[in-house]
């Protein structure tokens, strides 16, 4: 029986939970399961090193700390920025994610607050500092394609779709 391993193709359901008992995300309402390549740092480290060695039909409950998720919160990474920084034609929303250009290249922004005319803008991710909770149950197991190793993540039926 196949177990989960690097260079393997895992499908797997999962509910992930913050500390509070909210559900953040669910593949259970997306009837498919999440596909990602073992060894490939598809998902957050802390449930790629637990799900290791698994077997399909498995059901785990996870918990990672932030050091193995999202990573911890850095102050310093959060920015208050006048509206007019946005483009007019934008419709700015809480939790909205875009990429911003930076020295170090692109870096990913996510808006945390709006209050009035201030924009409070976030490179932490909005998971950051949080331990997560994952239900876990995997589906299926399958070994890589070459391809699939070359690019560093699973294709779908149709092949590279991202
Ligand atoms: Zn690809």
């Amino acid at each position: 029986m196949s177990t989960i391993a690097d260079g393997k193709v895992v499908s797997f359901h999962y509910t992930l939970t913050n500390d509070k008992g909210e559900v953040v995300d669910t593949s259970r309402d997306r009837d498919e399961p999440l596909p990602y390549l073992h060894g490939g740092q598809n998902i957050v480290p802390g449930l790629e090193r637990q799900l290791t060695g698994k077997q399909v039909g498995d059901k785990l409950e996870v918990t990672v700390s932030p050091t193995e998720g999202y990573g911890e919160r850095d102050p310093a990474l959060t920015q208050q920025v006048p509206k007019d920084a946005f483009p007019d034609d934008l419709e700015i929303a809480v939790g909205m994610q875009f990429v911003a250009q930076s020295n170090a290249g692109p870096v990913p922004i996510w808006i945390a607050a709006i209050e009035g005319d201030t924009i409070t803008i976030d490179q932490n991710h909005p998971l950051s500092g949080e331990t997560l909770h994952f239900d876990v149950e995997v589906v299926e197991i399958r070994d890589a394609t070459d391809e699939e190793k070359e690019h560093g993540h699973p294709h779908g039926p149709e092949g590279h779709q991202h």
